[in-house]
């Protein structure tokens, strides 16, 4: 099996394993657990900021940090197909007793004209407008990247306007990757960023949220109350201290290879079009009377596994165990449907 359908499906490398075994660990709920230690200061440092949390899951680094920056009550600006909304089991009203604001975005990417006509007045009537939420990657965008410009607009309005500013970064070094882009850039406009090592960064799990030293504090104590105070955790991140290190880079292959895909695909006259790649996510738009469904059924048959989004759309998401072989036998099992 060619397994496209997402990038948390990689197993750890040789490398990370080692790093795993050779790990000191101890209890990170008494701050005793040297290799978290050393991943949150990592992670801080490379992104400019004051201080880094450990977290299980991406979902988890983002409902920490949009309960921190809101009160119950409160509205939350982000696109309508972001992940902090759509795929995070209502944990913004759950967790945080917030509402969203979903503005329409250009696969996933809103813009600070449409953040300005979404920020509420003061009036009782309304909710406070407290977080805009951005993704980078988007995920249901097809893996786009924001305009860096774009974001610092958004920054500027969260100022005048004293509204906080989060960045799910669960795919944030395939942006930095694909536009030359570096983390302190980032680190300097939000006022949190979540990353994933789960995604393409290739670890079994865990997620990193990273903010002032006054945001973490709090968010570790909301971590807790999650239910994600971890003990000899440090097993896990000495993964992400050797993803770091090692699968950065690397995401450029992958970006190739989503690439390679789209173009074979684009060949085929059940295709009707393929959302812009640029990083590792292609979503392809299925022609009439075929069905996304009925596509991957016929591809997992032929051995290529993948995932139908919606009932006319096909994700192929590339990742750190497809190779550029499997790439080459994917484009002829493609070419051949
Ligand atoms: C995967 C993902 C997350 C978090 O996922 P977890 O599986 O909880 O680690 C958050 N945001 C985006 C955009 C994602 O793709």
């Amino acid at each position: 099996m060619i397994d496209f359908r997402s990038d948390t499906v990689t197993r750890p490398t040789r490398g990370m394993l080692e790093a795993m075994i050779n790990a000191p660990v101890g209890d990170d709920v008494f701050g005793e657990d040297p290799s978290i230690n050393q991943l949150e200061s990592a992670a801080a440092g490379m992104f400019g900021m004051e201080a880094a949390l450990y977290c299980p899951s991406g979902t988890m680094s983002n409902q920490i940090a949009i309960k921190c920056h809101t009160r119950p009550g409160d509205e939350v600006i982000c696109a309508s197909n972001a992940h902090v909304y759509i795929y995070e089991g209502g944990g913004i009203a759950a967790n945080a007793g917030s509402q969203v604001r979903a503005l329409e975005g250009d696969q996933g990417r809103i813009t600070a004209t449409q953040v300005s006509g979404a920020i509420n007045p003061d009036d009782v009537h309304k909710a406070r407008t407290s977080l805009v939420c951005l993704e980078n990657t988007s995920n249901r965008g097809g893996g786009s990247c924001y305009d860096f410009q774009e974001i610092l607009r958004i920054r500027q309005l969260c100022q005048d306007h004293g509204l906080a500013l989060h960045l799910d970064g669960a795919r944030l070094f395939n942006a930095l990757v694909h536009k030359g882009e570096s983390p302190a850039q980032y680190g300097e406009v939000f006022h949190s960023i979540s990353i994933c090592l789960n995604k393409g960064l290739g670890c079994p799990i865990g997620s990193i949220l990273m903010g002032s030293r006054d945001f973490i504090r709090q968010a570790r104590r909301v971590r807790k109350v999650f239910g994600g105070g971890l003990r000899q955790a440090g097993y896990m991140a000495a993964c992400g201290l050797y993803a770091l290190e090692n699968h950065i880079d690397r995401l450029s292959e992958d970006h190739l290879h989503a690439r390679r895909i789209a173009e074979g695909l684009s060949r085929k006259s059940f295709i009707d079009h393929i959302l812009p790649v640029e990083t590792n996510i292609v979503i392809a738009e299925v022609r009439k009377p075929d069905t996304a469904a009925g596509i991957a059924g016929r591809l997992h048959q032929l051995g290529i596994r993948v995932i139908a989004i919606s009932p006319a759309q096909l994700r192929f998401v590339t990742h750190l165990d497809i190779s550029a072989a499997m790439v080459e036998k994917a484009l002829d099992i493609i070419e051949d449907l």
